[in-house]
């Protein structure tokens, strides 16, 4: 077993002992925050008393400030939730009469506003290709079309996705990797700044990465952030049309849907609406507010308290289910992400026994993750801290516990310089980067850190499920053998539970390069940047004036 224990502090001071992540603490905190006394830790509940206590507790324990709103420990984060009952009507009206369609069967419509009824009166379709709006990569789907009212139908993932070599398109998109244009949230987030009042994205295995079963898997529930009137950001009714429903509808306007899509690859594609055709729906909702918290850590800054390095894990899981073989009914998400808080933990600790760093760090314990990444979403939406002088969001979700690695799985490459900060440190390690698995999943997308990259905050993401990782012991396929059991068997599951078999040195690799990385940055003067290309580029750039 050969490790080489980076000093976090030793990024504060060379002066400084050595203080890496202990497995032992790390451990203790783990199986603290997943013992049945929190109950599974589902926002809303007396897990989550129980939770908020103790991380505030620990945060005091361990000498940090509090770095909420009014110097308060926590951030209180109002969650909408949102079911959609059987809907009265829901039809397309078209050319040859009304093509009734059913939830779940042929769409899946849901919605995140907060009223009594979701309704759409006969409203225009439009076909909107991608409906993606791209000015870094000299891509708009929409050419200035009026969507206002409408219905707008969109393909899933990005316009390169389904393109062979040779197109002109190949390679735009990132090829199969996915972008943040592929995403659902992308698309459901740009009809309603078009203006729609609808949204239907046609389903296909392959570009959504997964089945018709998944999409309806959400039985008509949604969970946002409860928005003010004014900042309503969502449309009235979003979802999916199945494949086979898209066809026929398509159709019925005289509409031939698989050249469609190959004329939406192409960045001369204009909207085509659905001549004569109007879509209908009229559904109950129930809606309630439920108010959870983040915790807001800070260690003050030296010389530039008003520069912010974070550091981010979420502390909700999935609270009780039916009970599992073993009768275990909490899904305490030991790993995801009781684990990550208790990293948090360990780098908050190591940087308190060094000098106080020159810019404030800020570590925060975010609500609701597993409900869309919610409560990192509220805070970025209401930052304590001013996004343009965060210098970075570090994430950690899920960390292999099978041991020592010989690399570190890099997710979402080419996005930023932080990259290349965790290669530089890695090989101190000694060990290297290895790009995640499976790019089209766009896991970049779907972690905490990703609600601060869309407000253009440099991010890095650690998370041990996106790629095999190189172990001392039984190389690639001993990782990849974790993975697939993790995945497999504990993700979202009971299982997901604080085991002996754990072996969280390379859990302590990871933590301690995260850690690393934050040190340094907290003592330097650097901005990292967002690289050519990247979709959030252009955010940051427009508050360039406030790093001056
Ligand atoms: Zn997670």
């Amino acid at each position: 077993m050969k490790t080489l224990p980076i000093a976090i502090a030793a990024a504060l001071a060379a002066t400084q002992p050595a203080a890496a992540a202990d497995p032992a603490r790390l451990t203790e905190t783990v199986k603290t925050l997943a013992s049945d006394l929190f109950e599974g830790r589902a926002p809303g509940t007396a897990g989550e008393e129980r939770t908020i206590g103790y991380l505030v507790a620990r945060f005091q324990e361990l000498g940090l400030e509090p770095g909420g709103p009014d110097g308060a420990w926590v951030q209180k984060v109002p969650l909408l939730h949102t079911r959609l009952g059987t809907p009265k009507m829901l039809a397309f009206d078209g050319p040859k009469g009304t093509m009734p369609v059913e939830q779940a069967k042929d769409v899946y419509v849901s919605t995140v506003r907060p009223d009594d009824v979701a309704r759409i009166a006969g409203a225009p379709v439009v076909f909107v290709g991608h409906g993606v709006k791209a000015p870094e990569r000299g891509w708009d789907d929409f050419k200035g079309a009026d969507l206002k009212g409408k219905v707008a139908i969109f393909l899933v993932n990005d316009p390169d996705f389904a393109a062979k070599a040779g197109e002109p398109v190949s390679g735009k998109f990132g090829g199969r990797t996915m972008t943040y244009y592929g995403r659902w949230t992308y698309k459901f987030e740009e009809a309603a700044r078009q203006g729609a009042v609808g949204a239907l994205i046609v389903h296909e295995t392959a570009g959504a990465g997964y089945g018709w079963n998944v999409v309806i898997s959400g039985g008509g529930e949604n969970y946002d952030i409860a928005r003010k009137p004014g900042d309503l950001t969502s449309v009235a009714l979003q979802g999916w049309l199945a494949g086979e429903a898209a066809t026929r509808l398509f159709a019925s306007a005289g509409l031939d849907l698989a050249k469609l899509m190959a004329a939406a690859r192409s960045p001369a594609f204009r909207p085509v609406e659905l001549k004569g055709v109007t879509f209908a729906a009229d559904a109950p909702v129930a809606h309630e507010v439920v108010t959870s918290r983040n915790v807001l850590a800070r260690l003050p800054g030296a010389k530039r308290p008003d520069e912010v390095v974070m550091l981010g894990a979420h502390w909700d899981a999935y609270g009780a289910g039916k009970p599992d073989a073993q009768g275990r009914i909490y899904r305490a998400g030991a790993n995801d992400d009781a684990l990550g808080i208790a990293g948090l933990f360990e780098i908050a600790r190591a940087m308190k026994a060094g000098p106080a760093p020159a810019r404030s760090v800020v570590f925060a314990a975010w609500t609701a993750e597993e409900r869309g990444l919610l409560g990192s979403e509220y805070y970025a939406a209401n930052p304590v801290f001013p996004v343009e002088k965060t210098v970075a969001n570090l994430a950690i979700d899920i960390l292999q516990t099978a041991g020592p690695a010989k690399d570190v799985v890099l997710v979402g490459k080419g996005q930023s310089t932080l990259e290349d900060d965790m290669a530089r440190v890695a090989a101190t390690q000694g060990r290297r980067v290895t790009p995640e698995g499976l790019p089209e999943r766009g896991l970049f997308y779907r972690a905490d850190h990703f609600s601060l990259a869309k407000r253009g905050v440099p991010v890095l993401l650690l998370m041990g499920i996106a790629g095999a990782s190189d172990l001392e012991e039984g190389g690639v396929k001993a990782g990849q053998a974790w993975i697939d059991a993790y995945t497999g068997q504990c993700y979202h599951q009971a299982c997901d539970a604080w085991s002996p078999d754990w072996n969280l040195a390379g859990a302590v690799q990871d933590i301690d390069l995260v850690g690393t990385i934050a040190g340094e940055l907290a003592n330097g003067t650097a901005w990292p940047q967002w690289k050519a290309g990247s979709e959030f580029k252009a955010i940051r750039d427009r508050s360039a004036a406030a790093r001056r």
